[in-house]
């Protein structure tokens, strides 16, 4: 999930916002003020609308506190942490790479849960620090954003901890199970298939509800939350699988070695009709007297204007090798997929000592899965 809105960075991750985060911080602001004026009726719009305000933007950050504490406890144990969006259904943090052992996968997926706890607590102490009383309704707007807030923030941990992969109480039970097998795959199919029966169950549930107690619509969002779930578990599980076919595969075993070239006098007219036009293709290596000497793609034609094509030549407007990333045919393939993910590039030339090997490129990567699908079906 790509966050539209740059929040700015904290402790070197930058947050951002999703889309989606404006219509549920609006939806929360409408249902928190009804439910202020519903519990408080003698409160004032302007006090019900400053609470109700007021409670949404603690609620985001007491989230993003959350998020923070799974990020800095990857960063301490070296993972690369490239984001942290906040979206409809919560927060997500971009953490690049895998846990190295059973151990750190444990403390960053309960870091999370752990905060939201610790938040919950220390704000019910602060209502009751402020006057209420447990069985009560608090009668100041300060007693009740606070306790509002401490319940959501021990709920939130509490839905965290549901053993649903990729659920954080689903990356605990990953990391307990690779702790006790040894086997990161093994535990991770395990847990997603976990996730799902959990995912079934809370369905399940929420039809229940809503059939028996007709109009309950606790029931329904309890479907949906358990279809998502579902969801979640599913594509974590294909990725495994995709993860295990890859692993121990290089760049040169996937590479595509018939890899179109051109030529760095050809001129950008000359290369829009006899190659660009013919072949369609995405990426283009520029190689002269057999060296790689850069990367050509639509991108850098369409920065020169039409009239121009004729007098400019490819090696006016290519990217020279030293500003293309490239990857060696010993590369491991997994790898590979991670620098395009994270440089967001759709290929990579494949060189050893100057001299092109091939190109590196997801649609191979996808085309050499289905290939090794039908394979196995057979
Ligand atoms: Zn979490």
């Amino acid at each position: 999930m790509q966050a539209q809105v740059k929040l700015g960075r904290i402790a070197g991750i930058s947050i951002g916002l999703h889309y989606s985060w404006f219509i549920i911080a609006l939806l929360i602001a409408l249902s928190l003020a009804a439910h202020f004026h519903m519990s408080n009726p003698r409160w004032s719009d302007v006090t019900v609308w400053s609470a109700a305000i007021v409670t949404g933007v603690m609620f985001f950050a007491a989230l993003l506190l959350h998020e923070l504490a799974h990020s800095i406890l990857a960063k301490a144990r070296g993972l690369k942490v490239r984001e942290i969006t906040l979206f409809a259904l919560g927060g997500v943090s971009q953490i690049e790479s895998e846990a190295p052992d059973a151990k750190a996968e444990f403390w960053i997926a309960i870091a999370g849960p752990i905060t939201s706890v610790v938040i919950g607590l220390v704000l019910i102490g602060a209502a009751w620090l402020s006057g209420w009383r447990s069985g009560t309704e608090p009668t100041t707007p300060v007693g009740a954003v606070l306790l509002w807030l401490g319940y959501i923030n021990l709920a939130l941990a509490a839905f965290n901890m549901i053993p649903g992969y990729p659920l954080d109480g689903g990356r605990v039970l990953r990391a307990l199970i690779w702790w006790i097998t040894r086997n990161a795959d093994r535990a991770t199919r395990l847990a997603s298939q976990i996730g799902q029966a959990v995912a079934f169950a809370i369905i399940l549930l929420g039809l229940f509800q809503f059939f028996t107690e007709r109009g309950n619509f606790g029931g329904l969002w309890l479907v949906f939350i358990g279809w998502f779930l579902l969801d979640a578990a599913r594509t974590s599980y294909a990725q495994i699988g995709l993860m295990t076919e890859l692993r121990g595969r290089t760049v040169g075993d996937i590479m595509d070695r018939s890899c179109p070239t051109v030529e760095p006098y050809l001129s950008l007219q000359d290369f829009v009709d006899g190659v660009l036009l013919r072949s369609g293709l995405r990426g283009y290596v520029v190689v002269h007297n057999a060296q790689v000497v850069g990367l050509i793609t639509p991108h850098e034609v369409k920065e020169v204007p039409r009239d121009r094509w004729s007098q400019t030549s490819v090696q006016a407007v290519m990217r020279p090798l030293g500003k293309v990333r490239t990857v060696s045919p010993d590369t491991p393939a997994l790898q590979a997929l991670q620098m395009m993910g994270r440089d967001d590039i759709n290929q990579l030339p494949v060189v050893s000592d100057g001299h092109l090997e091939g190109l590196f490129s997801r649609s191979h990567v996808v085309r050499f899965l289905q290939a090794h699908a039908q394979l196995h079906s057979h």
